[in-house]
C-alpha cells in the first residue's frame, strides 16, 4: 500500500534542523555547565554513511536512490533509531534526529545510543513490490553497517512493521546459515509473527498519552473533559488520539497533508483511523467540515499533538495556538522561535525526546524478548513503559523546576548529565 506522507502544505522551505537541535543543545549545555570536553563530544556525530544504490522498478528500468544512516553516539549503548522515508530526507535532518535519539535514549534511561537514516524518496509514488526491491537493496548497501549489538534501526515516517520485516529478512540472508536464527533483532518495530513485541506497534502514541496523563495531574486538567487536536494521523497521531479517546478526552479537529477538518461535537479517532488507512488521508471524513491550515492552528483546545514533520510550530505558527500544552509526538516539531513564542505565551511543552520516547522504549523491551527468546504479554510490556514514562516525566519536571527553565532544556540537562557521568568514568580512548 503506498503511504502517504504526512507532511503539512505549509512547509516550504526548510531550516536546517541541524542547527536547532545544537541551539537546544548549546542552550542547556551552558546552563548545567557542561563539561567542555564533553560538550565537543556530543556536538558531533561519528560515523555518517551516504549510500546510493539501484533499485528495479516495476516497468522493468532502474532508479537510483539516495540513502543515510547517521550515528551520533554510543556511549551508552548499540546505536538506535528509525528509518524514515521522505523527500525532504537529506544529511542535515538525519544528523539532527540522530542527535535527538542519542539524548532521548538517555533520558529515559535505556541502554542505547544514537543513529538515525532513511531514503530520499516519495514513497506514495512506488508500488509495494517496488518498495519491498528498495527496501532490500538499501539494507544491503547498509552491509555490517547496522547489526543487532551495533546499530538497530526501527520504523519512523513512512515506515512500518512489513519495512522492518524486509530488512530482517534481507539482513539475515546475508549472514552465514549458523547466525541466521540469531539476528532477529537487527531491527525493531518488527511484525509479531517475526519476532515483534506486542504494544510496539502503539507504543509511541501511548507514551504521548502517558506523558499527558501525567501532565494533566500536575495541572489539575481532568482529562474526561479535555479536549485536543492533532497534526499527522500516521503510527504515532492516530495512535495518541485513539489512547487519549479512552481517557475520555474529545478530539477537535486534525490535519494532515491531505487537508484539515473540525467536529465541533468531536471526531472519533477509531473510526478516523480506519478511515485514513482506506482513503489514504482524513480529508473528506463523514461529518467534519473543512478547515484550513490557519483555522485548524486556531481551533481552542487543551492539548495539541504534533505528530506530523519537524518545524510545523514556528515563529509564523506559535501565536495561533490556543491550547494549554504542546505534546510533541513527532521529532522537532518546534524551531527555536516557535519554542520562545510558546515559553512567552505559558504555553507548556512536553519535548519530543521525552514525549515520544515510548517508541524506542518498547523498541528496547522487543529487542531483550528477542535476545531472550521471551515473549511478553502486552500488560506486562504497558506496565513497564508506564513506570518509564513516568520516572523520566517526574525526573525532567524536577529539573525543570531545580534550573527553574523550560522542559525542553531540563530534558537535555537530564540526558546529557547521564552521558557526562558515563564519560567522567570510563575516560576518553587512549
Ligand atoms: N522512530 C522512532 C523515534 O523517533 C522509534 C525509534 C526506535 O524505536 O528505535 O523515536
Amino acid at each position: 500500500m503506498a503511504v502517504p506522507v504526512p507532511t503539512t502544505s505549509t512547509v516550504i522551505e526548510k531550516q536546517s534542523l541541524y542547527d536547532n537541535v545544537i541551539w537546544q543543545f548549546d542552550r542547556s549545555a551552558d546552563l548545567m555547565g557542561l563539561d567542555p570536553e564533553i560538550r565537543k563530544i556530543m556536538a558531533a556525530t561519528t560515523n555518517e554513511i551516504q549510500v546510493h544504490f539501484p533499485a528495479r522498478m516495476d516497468e522493468g528500468n532502474i532508479e537510483i536512490f539516495t540513502g543515510y544512516r547517521v550515528q551520533h553516539n554510543n556511549a551508552l549503548g548499540p546505536y538506535k533509531g528509525g528509518l524514515r522515508f521522505h523527500p525532504a530526507v537529506d544529511i542535515d535532518e538525519v544528523r539532527a534526529l540522530a542527535m535527538w535519539m542519542t539524548l532521548k535514549c538517555a533520558v529515559v534511561d535505556i541502554p542505547f545510543g544514537g543513529a538515525k537514516g532513511g531514503i530520499r524518496m516519495d514513497p506514495s509514488r512506488y508500488s509495494a513490490d517496488e518498495i519491498q526491491r528498495i527496501v532490500r537493496r538499501f539494507t544491503f548497501a547498509l552491509g555490517d553497517t547496522i547489526g543487532p549489538e551495533f546499530d538497530i534501526p526501527a520504523p519512523d515516517v513512512n515506515t512500518n512493521s512489513q519495512t522492518m520485516a524486509w530488512i530482517a529478512d534481507t539482513y539475515a540472508s546475508t549472514m552465514p546459515p549458523h547466525e541466521r536464527s540469531r539476528c532477529t533483532h537487527v531491527v525493531t518495530g518488527k511484525p509479531i509473527e517475526s519476532g515483534g513485541s506486542l504494544g510496539r506497534e502503539k507504543a509511541t502514541g501511548q507514551g504521548v498519552a502517558f506523558t499527558l496523563r501525567e501532565w494533566a495531574k500536575d495541572h489539575e486538567v481532568d482529562l474526561r473533559s479535555a479536549t485536543f487536536i492533532v497534526q499527522g494521523y500516521g503510527n504515532v497521531g492516530s495512535w495518541a488520539a485513539r489512547l487519549m479517546k479512552r481517557f475520555g478526552s474529545k478530539l477537535l479537529a486534525v490535519e494532515d497533508v491531505t487537508g484539515a477538518i473540525t467536529a465541533p461535537d468531536g471526531i472519533d479517532p477509531d473510526s478516523l483511523a480506519k478511515y485514513v488507512v482506506e482513503h489514504g488521508g482524513v480529508a473528506g471524513y463523514p461529518g467534519t467540515k473543512e478547515i484550513d491550515h490557519t483555522t485548524f492552528l486556531r481551533t481552542k483546545a487543551d492539548i495539541f499533538i504534533p505528530a506530523a514533520l519537524e518545524n510545523t510550530i514556528t515563529g509564523a505558527t506559535a501565536p495561533l495556538l490556543d491550547v494549554k500544552v504542546v505534546a510533541e509526538g513527532a521529532n522537532g516539531p518546534t524551531d527555536p522561535d516557535g519554542d520562545a513564542i510558546l515559553a512567552k505565551r505559558g504555553i507548556d511543552v512536553i519535548p519530543d525526546i521525552l514525549c515520544n520516547s515510548g517508541g524506542v522504549v518498547v523498541s528496547y523491551f522487543e529487542w531483550l524478548q528477542n535476545k531472550r527468546s521471551e515473549y511478553w504479554e502486552l500488560v506486562e510490556v504497558d506496565g513497564k513503559l508506564l513506570r518509564i514514562i513516568v520516572n523520566a516525566y517526574r525526573k525532567v519536571r524536577d529539573t525543570a523546576k531545580r534550573y527553574r527553565t523550560d522542559w525542553r532544556t531540563a530534558a537535555f540537562i537530564c540526558a546529557l548529565g547521564r552521558l557526562e557521568t558515563v564519560y567522567k568514568e570510563r575516560g576518553v580512548f587512549p
